[in-house]
């Protein structure tokens, strides 16, 4: 079992309170199905695409609907309890939000350990573009390596 998976199975256990913490605090009905998709995502720099989510709860659960998924999914974005992260046309990933609701700031993505961290310090704004352009969405994804793989690689070296 791969290691997120299995951090996954021992969150689910300590994270009955927490999740349904998260979701009170956000105003959303407490149903399973919510805090375990919440539970997934509870790791810091965790995001994980609808597929994997689903995996991850057949693996525990035997079954899961997907419809069920897609709907809960929809709700939490629409609650900002998730990130939406569009990485590039085929793969869009969702991320537990932090302090900060909104999920128009950039995401910073660690090519070496695949963790996306929120920027939220950098801000995207209309001021930025040229006279006479609007902006709609944007969604900038910063590739690279975090500071724990980096340091790690140098160690290598
Ligand atoms: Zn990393
Ligand atoms: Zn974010």
């Amino acid at each position: 079992m791969e290691n997120w998976k299995k951090a996954y199975f021992c969150n689910m256990v300590a994270s009955i309170s927490r999740t349904t913490e998260i979701l009170k605090r956000n105003n959303v009905t407490v149903t399973d199905i919510r805090r375990q998709v919440i539970a997934l995502l509870l790791e810091p720099g965790r995001a994980l695409t609808q597929k994997e989510i689903e995996i991850a709860l057949e693996e525990m659960s035997g079954s899961v609907d997907r419809v069920t998924l897609y709907r809960t999914i929809k709700v939490l974005l629409k609650h900002e309890v998730i990130h939406k992260i569009t990485i590039d046309e085929q793969t869009i990933k969702y991320k537990l939000a932090e302090v900060h609701k909104k999920s128009d700031h950039p995401h910073f993505h660690c090519a070496s350990c695949d963790k996306l961290v929120c920027m939220p310090q950098i801000q995207i704004e209309q001021n930025i573009l040229p006279d006479g352009y609007l902006m709609q969405s944007s969604n900038l994804v910063i590739e690279g390596v975090c500071a724990i793989c980096n340091t790690k690689s140098k160690h290598k070296k």
